[in-house]
């Protein structure tokens, strides 16, 4: 879905009737994606998302990196609306003073820091938080792997494993982001890794992240493509999210995104799992093998989840 139009310009989509509100062509919007190593932003036309300017900075200090994305903002036309995806956690409770912030995070100096309020108001205009992950489930319903599901979940194995369920289009949430990532699982027999989760040890995130898989097998993932046991362990465990996932909010489908969810042949590789693991009873999934699925939209779903929510 991402296009690029006579002039070269990257387009997140076509028009599309999620703008809501009043926008002329000349409307600029900004679209934020903090990540634990890179942050990137982005000025956006507000009608067709396409993206007039790009900024990638590495994830330093909180001051040093706001600061290079407020200078990119202060270098164009006032941006309308400012939407940021933020890594987690990330305080999302509107009703909560601390808005934006930052949750208790081991990166040094960003439990916190509000990227929101640092960039939100600089065009004049408000601003909007999600996860990241919140924004990418967004970005597949509207234009990506899930479009034209009502029911769609996203779920991103990398550094770290998290996932995200939308309806309508909608984000669903409660009072604080999901953190599926941490659900138990059953270890796999003869599976006799501890776990790395700082909280829990053999969580799905402490049994299944991308850095679970270096210290694991003593690899880097990357270098792990001549072993089919790394995978068909890693995807039984995945399989158990999803199979979670298929009795909780029996979304229509399941997009997997990051470093090791978008391996190739790997939500097949799940997929085969999870109809092993569903037993046969789902009344929509049982037999259905096109439930897990990669994500269309590569690594642009944060980015443009949050172009998505400065246009909302
Ligand atoms: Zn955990």
């Amino acid at each position: 879905v991402i296009e690029l139009d006579e002039s070269g310009t990257q387009l997140c989509g076509m028009r599309a009737p999620y703008h809501s509100w009043n926008m002329t062509a000349s409307t600029r919007l900004g679209a934020v994606e903090g990540g634990g190593t890179k942050f990137r932003a982005a000025v956006v036309d507000a009608v067709s998302l396409g993206v007039l300017d790009e900024l990638r900075v590495p994830t330093t200090t909180p001051a040093e990196t706001v600061g290079q994305l407020i200078s990119f903002f202060e270098g164009h036309d006032p941006v309308e609306r400012v939407g940021v995806a933020m890594f987690g956690p990330v305080i999302v409770d509107p009703d909560r003073a601390d808005h934006g912030a930052c949750g208790p995070t081991p990166k040094p100096g960003w439990t916190g820091a509000n990227v929101k309020a640092a960039v939100g108001g600089g065009g004049g205009g408000g601003g909007a938080i999600r996860s990241d992950v919140e924004a990418a489930v967004v970005a597949e319903a509207t234009l990506g792997a899930g479009r034209g599901h009502r029911g769609v979940a996203y779920v991103t194995i990398g550094t770290g494993v998290g996932g995200a369920v939308a309806v309508d289009g909608e984000l669903f949430r409660g009072r604080d982001h999901t953190e599926i990532g941490h659900i138990p699982v059953r270890r796999s027999p003869g599976d006799d890794y501890p776990g790395r989760c700082p909280f829990h040890g053999d969580c799905l995130e402490g049994m299944a992240s991308g850095p679970a898989l270096q210290e694991r097998w003593s690899r880097d993932p990357q270098t792990l493509g001549d072993r089919p046991e790394v995978w068909s362990l890693e995807a039984g465990y995945l399989a158990q999210l999803v199979r979670v996932l298929v009795y909780t909010f029996v979304p229509d489908v399941v997009v997997l995104g990051g470093g090791i969810g978008t391996r190739p042949g790997f939500a097949t590789q799940v997929q085969a799992a999870v109809t092993k693991d569903l037993g046969g009873y789902s009344m929509s999934h049982a037999d259905d093998d096109r439930l897990v699925v990669t994500t269309a939209l590569d690594n642009d779903a944060g980015l443009i989840g949050a172009a998505l929510l400065a246009a909302s």
